[in-house]
């Protein structure tokens, strides 16, 4: 008897998400896709996550309280079977994998439980790297999970609430790239309004940004980085450049090789990541010093015919300048639509000739604090609230290859609502 072939895809994120949905359009398989999660995350949203503010009166019954711990959540993240729920060629999983037996083709779960496959596709992402920094990842927060980021907004609140007001409240962020940049901006909008709500005196707290490279920003092009260093001040944000953490204890830091000490009450920590599995999911295989799986010129794990890598634990490189490719949701969704391409065409003739994937480059918005953001593609550049417009047009567009019409159009109207109360 026929039997329709079986993806398996692990992770269901920007890059599995696609793969799935293009998959399932063209009825080429049956798919079970596997998260941890029962969501899909908006990495892009966090910086808002993390800062959300609420007004006090709106927490005064449990249900309130409820309510808008659901709204803080749900501001980050997606529910899976909003996505797939319509879709019968699609069955969500839900569970933590542990490995992969490439010779039995079979992913194991934690609780022992085997799934088989014709093709797999590893869409696990990336996890917070804190580079063996002593004590660094007890004593901070990282910003890879809706609920790292609801944290981080709820430690915010917690010293506004608990530090005397003749006491100055100082916050470190770890990092000066693109999370670290966003995060900082909106948090001095936020910052501002607890003071107003708690009679802080504005000067009464402190944003730095630690960052080891000579600017914030300093991976990009130099007009990105002096525009965002520009902001940064003019938003009142200390910015430490050329400055690494080197070891992290309560409340204290050491920076640089003299070890200058630097006291803060929050940490969050934005300045690395590394590929989610690191070997210990499929242990044949190669990885960079990312521990990024190094992918073949068709995206798949070599040895392994069958196996597919995409998204932030797939290395790839720009083929033109030859530097590894940005994790972003841009690269995981042009190589989810590449594979999907691949494995239909595998599955109709597995002996097809397959064009090799050719990545593309990336283009950025960068928002920094209020309505303000930067813009980068290509040569086109353009900073101001235009760019920060065209975020919530990005997002939109995003979603509806997700989501119906109405459900993408009513969360970004949401997300609005919620997020433009710092600006207030
Ligand atoms: C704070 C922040 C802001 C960002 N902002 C932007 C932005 O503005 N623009 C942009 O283009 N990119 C942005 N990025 C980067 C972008 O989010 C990533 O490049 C993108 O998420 C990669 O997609 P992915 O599918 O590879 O991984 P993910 O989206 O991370 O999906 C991986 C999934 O795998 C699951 N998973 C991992 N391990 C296991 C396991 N063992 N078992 C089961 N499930 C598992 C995870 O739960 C997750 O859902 C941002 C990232 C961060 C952290």
């Amino acid at each position: 008897m026929h039997r329709e072939p079986l993806v398996v895809i692990l992770g269901g994120g920007y890059a599995g998400i696609r793969v799935a949905l293009d998959l399932a359009k063209k009825k080429a398989a049956q798919i079970f896709i596997i998260d941890r999660n029962p969501y899909h995350m908006l990495y892009a949203q966090f910086y808002e996550t993390a800062t959300l503010f609420r007004s006090e009166k709106s927490l005064e019954t449990k249900k309130q309280q409820r309510a808008e711990n659901q709204e803080l959540l749900n501001s980050g993240a997606i529910p899976l079977r909003d996505i797939f729920s319509h879709i019968p060629a699609i069955k969500i999983e839900q569970g933590e994998v542990t490995s992969v037996d490439p010779n039995a083709c079979a992913v194991i779960f934690g609780n022992g439980r085997k799934l088989y496959y014709d093709y797999l596709v590893v869409a696990l992402g990336s996890k917070t790297n804190y580079f063996s920094i002593p004590h660094l990842e007890q004593n901070s927060i990282g910003m890879k999970s809706v609920n790292e980021a609801a944290n981080i907004r709820n430690r915010v609140d917690e010293l506004f609430f608990t530090t005397p007001k003749h006491k100055k409240i100082t916050i470190v962020i770890g990092g000066g790239g693109f999370t670290g940049v966003e995060f900082v901006g909106e948090l001095v909008g936020y910052m501002k309004k607890l003071s107003r709500l708690h009679g802080r005196p504005i000067g009464n707290w402190a944003c730095v940004v630690v960052e080891s490279g000579p600017s914030v920003l300093s991976s990009s092009a130099p007009w990105v980085a002096r525009q965002a260093s520009r902001r940064l001040k003019d938003l009142g944000v200390t910015v430490l450049a050329g400055s690494a953490i080197v070891d992290v204890w309560p409340n204290l830091l050491y920076l640089g090789k003299e070890k200058r000490p630097l006291g803060f009450d929050l940490l969050v920590w934005t300045a690395g990541v590394k590929g989610a599995c690191e070997g210990s999911i499929i242990k044949v295989a190669s990885f960079d010093r990312k521990m990024c799986l190094i992918a073949d010129p068709n995206l798949r794990v070599s040895p392994y015919q069958n196996i597919f890598t995409i998204g932030d634990l797939a290395s790839t490189f720009d083929a033109r300048t030859g530097a590894p490719m940005p994790m972003t949701a841009q690269k995981a969704i042009h190589e989810a639509r590449y594979v999907s391409r691949i494995i239909r065409k595998l599955i109709k003739n597995p002996k097809a000739t397959l064009v090799p994937y050719k990545p593309k480059p990336s283009k950025f918005i960068v928002p920094i604090g209020g309505k303000f953001a930067l813009l980068e593609a290509g040569s086109f550049r353009w900073a101001g609230f235009f760019p920060w417009a065209l975020k919530y047009v990005v997002l939109l567009k995003y979603l509806v290859t997700i989501l119906p019409p109405m459900k993408s159009l009513l969360y970004v109207a949401n997300e609005l609502r919620l997020f433009v109360r710092n600006d207030a």
